[in-house]
């Protein structure tokens, strides 16, 4: 197949101002590189904010490709490039780190030390250098993993948004066999997380949320109980579930701080917090109970430490039917539709795709 000169492409132009164009030119890969024929980009929460405000370190306005969860077919490959083969079927992880800053050498590369500066190597795909919302993308070989055959482009695009949830079920200490997990907020990674934590050997899983269809959803995933924050009271009906001993773990993905604090009061004795959502406000945690009661609180940045592949492994044995998700799919030329959507949640969107081909 030969690769054109130039792509159609959705490109911010600033603010709010995103156009669809039809001759940008088509990435070359460099030697450690390949390039991708994106079938599938998915609408990330962090997308409507990169629409409305840009990112720190972002390609200039007029040039910039956003995009970040995507998946495709590799059409060529940069000269040194043996572990990928033209025809592969791949989906890419936005982090690349430089690879010799402290962190990355330790293998924390979501959190390199360089984040933002090209010179050095490090790339954020779809945030620091061009990503997905285009016909075709670039990426070093590090950021790029195969995908089973029999998943569709369109769920592969998942693979991040499970890594992430994956990489914050890690950060608060993995799972042991049995134990009861209790996951704030149904939306993608808090659902991703269900069906990991299923998987992983969790014993009960308690996941809460304010809309009942999300959190059906997260039943047929693997969720024991659901409790609507709306109707309920989260902390006491998570004590009364353990005996008013706790959960186990608890792995806040709703972004409420008011959930952190909760995460905090029905948690148990020695237990783990993992913290996986963004939070615009600053938060009352309970400090002092952190402290007395010996409970393990940990950020989380993304899908670190190669989550992207244990997730791929681990599906491989073990799927996940991640198109309960997708509830909706656009064609690059209707991206702003697509927005529109993933934005006012219309139709109870929980996860919208572009099919970047269409
Ligand atoms: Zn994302
Ligand atoms: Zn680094």
């Amino acid at each position: 197949m030969k690769v054109p000169d130039t792509m159609r492409a959705a490109v911010l132009y600033g603010p709010e101002d995103l156009r669809l164009v039809d001759d940008y030119p088509v990435p070359r890969p460099g030697p450690d590189e390949v390039l991708i024929r994106v079938e599938a980009c998915a609408i990330c929460g962090t997308d409507p904010k990169i629409l409305a405000h840009g990112w720190p370190n972002q390609p200039p306005y007029g040039q910039f490709i956003f995009g970040h969860e995507y998946a495709g077919e590799i059409v060529a490959v940069g000269e040194q490039v043996d572990e990928f083969m033209i025809g592969d079927r791949v989906v890419v992880e936005p982090h690349k780190g430089c690879g010799v800053c402290d962190n990355c050498r330790d293998g924390y590369y979501t959190t390199c030390l360089n984040y933002g500066d090209n010179r050095k190597g490090h790339r954020h795909y779809g945030f620091t250098v061009n990503g997905g919302y285009a016909e075709y993308a670039c990426n070093h070989i590090s950021s790029v993993y195969k995908i089973p055959e029999n998943m569709s482009y369109e769920e592969a695009t998942l693979l991040t948004t499970a890594a992430t949830a994956l990489y914050g079920i890690r950060r608060a200490g993995g799972v042991n066999a049995g134990e009861t997990w209790a996951v704030f907020g149904p939306g993608p990674i808090g659902l991703t997380a269900v069906a990991l934590l299923r998987r992983l050997g969790a014993g009960r899983i308690i996941l809460t949320g304010t809309r009942d269809e999300r959190l059906s959803l997260g039943k047929k995933l693997g969720a024991d109980v659901l409790l609507n924050v709306r109707a309920e009271n989260v902390v006491e009906r998570v004590l009364e579930l353990t005996d008013g001993v706790g959960a186990d773990a608890v792995l806040e993905c709703s972004g409420s701080t008011k959930a952190v604090e909760d995460a905090v009061e029905c948690c148990k004795k020695n237990g783990r917090i993992g913290l996986v959502g963004i939070y615009e406000q600053p938060s009352q945690v309970n400090v002092n109970k952190v402290v007395q009661w010996n409970i393990s609180m940990c950020g989380s940045k993304a899908e670190g430490e190669r989550s992207v592949a244990q997730v791929i492994n681990l599906v491989k044995a073990n799927p996940i039917d991640f198109s309960l998700l997708i509830t909706h799919t656009f064609p690059l030329k209707d991206i702003h539709k697509a927005f529109e959507v993933a934005r006012t949640r219309a139709g109870g969107a929980i996860k919208v795709v572009i099919q970047c081909q269409l």
